[in-house]
């Protein structure tokens, strides 16, 4: 693939389509038809990713082991179900920037959030307080007002937010660092999604930690926009505990499991309280039934239940994707193809909508917000039916998401010509 200037003509994207090495991966997924029997042009990979291929067979083997194995299964399937969750371990180290031992996949975003703020919000009288970015995903909201509550502290009192400045929709850092300075005493936890959902603003991890860190802070990230769309590398940006979920980039479906990263330095701390179930019991000696609950070391350690195959079949099946491509490849595509879309919007009447995401490579991941307005809404309808699936958010903003993964240069320039009827 080149990295020439952008230019209008259909020589380059079909260059472009030509040239990428990650192409063939298009295939490995299925994507959904207009009646006409036509494939969508789908650009919701970060509300929902594609179907892999490879999901129905690898739920299919579970389904036949099951019927022909029933409990044996736990020892003997062809991916015994006892250690299943472990198939996934070094695939999901690699795509976060982890150690094995800091990530396991379990339960759901949510659930690990309040997991891990469990072990990890503990205010003091005088260190009690909460940093979220304005505009965080609400369940994220819901989730640090309800640990304030449980410790019996007032919400509004509690949860303080990183606001963009008047007239600005973007959150700069050194509004961050000032609050830090001014208020880090009295900080316990900062938790921001390192890809805003709804902005598409990315935020530097590795700078706030460093800045967290200083005045004993711990910092949480909430990766629902950022795994599988952004290299990461948490381990050596000391983030201290990082959750996830796998139906958006990460193509695993529906409902999907979700991820949990605890940094090493927590490895053995079993100081922290934490929510305990007999899946994060020493494995060693999971079965001897002890009363007395024994952690595992690393995140393996927060595991509440017995892993649910069916559904870390499908996650299986699309993380062999994501590590046969590698994160490295997929974010230089990545930023070819939102540079494209990028420039391409730049061609239409850019007064009908602005681009609300940062033009800066380093600040956002593949997607882009459009502020349509009262707009907004229409034009989303009117893509929709012409096969093209973007994704509208209160108030006026369409996000467009072009996925590395299956989406191509093609696929850019025929929504951008799309958008030119309609603005
Ligand atoms: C998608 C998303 C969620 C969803 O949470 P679930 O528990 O998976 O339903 C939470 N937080 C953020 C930032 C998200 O983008």
């Amino acid at each position: 693939m080149n990295q020439k200037p952008f230019n209008l003509t259909s020589e380059f994207f079909l260059q472009m389509d030509q040239t990428d090495p990650l192409r063939h991966f298009r295939d490995q997924f299925y994507f959904p038809k207009t009646k006409l029997g036509k494939e969508v042009l789908y650009f919701v990979g970060n509300s929902l990713g594609l179907q892999p291929k490879k999901a129905s067979l690898y739920v299919e083997e579970e389904l036949l082991d099951w019927r022909s194995l029933a409990v044996d299964g736990h020892h003997s399937a062809k991916h015994p179900w006892f250690p299943y969750h472990e198939f996934l371990t070094a695939q999901t180290a690699r795509l976060v920037g982890a150690q094995p031992m800091e990530v396991v996949v379990m339960n759901t975003l949510t659930v690990n959030l309040h997991l891990m703020l469990t072990s990890f919000y503990r205010p003091t009288k005088k260190k009690f307080k909460i940093v979220i970015e304005a505009g965080a995903f609400p369940s994220d909201q819901y989730a640090v007002a309800s640990h304030a509550k449980l410790h019996g502290l007032n919400p509004s009192e509690t949860i303080i937010e990183w606001r963009p400045r008047l007239g600005e929709q973007l959150l700069r850092m050194e509004d961050l660092e000032e609050m830090v300075q001014t208020e880090g005493e009295s900080i316990a936890l900062i938790l921001i999604g390192n890809v805003n959902y709804k902005t598409g603003q990315a935020f530097p991890l590795k700078e706030i930690a460093t800045l967290a860190h200083t005045k004993n802070i711990i910092f949480g990230a909430d990766l629902a926009h950022g795994a599988g769309n952004l290299a990461l590398s948490l381990h050596e940006d000391k983030v201290d505990f990082a959750v996830w979920c796998s139906y958006k980039f990460l193509n695993a479906g529906p409902g999907a499991l979700g991820g949990c990263f605890v940094h090493d330095k927590y490895a053995e701390d079993f100081s922290r309280p934490r929510l305990e179930g007999w899946w994060g019991h020493d494995k060693e000696k999971r079965f001897l039934m002890e009363p007395k609950f024994s952690p595992m070391k690393g995140a393996e350690g927060w595991q509440l239940s017995n892993p649910p195959i069916l559904p870390m079949a499908t996650l299986r099946a699309s993380m062999e994707l994501f590590d046969e491509a590698g994160m490295g490849p997929l974010r230089k595509k990545s930023e070819l193809l939102t540079g494209y879309l990028e420039f391409l919007l730049k061609q239409i009447r850019l007064e009908e909508f602005k681009i609300i995401t940062s033009s800066k490579p380093n600040e956002r991941g593949c997607s882009l917000s459009l502020d349509f307005g009262n707009q907004g809404k229409m034009v989303v309808e009117r893509l929709a039916e012409e096969g093209i699936k973007c994704d509208y958010r209160e108030p006026g903003i369409i996000r467009i998401a072009p996925v590395p993964l299956y989406n191509s240069f093609q696929d850019v320039f025929e929504l951008c010509e799309a958008l030119k009827r309609h603005v």
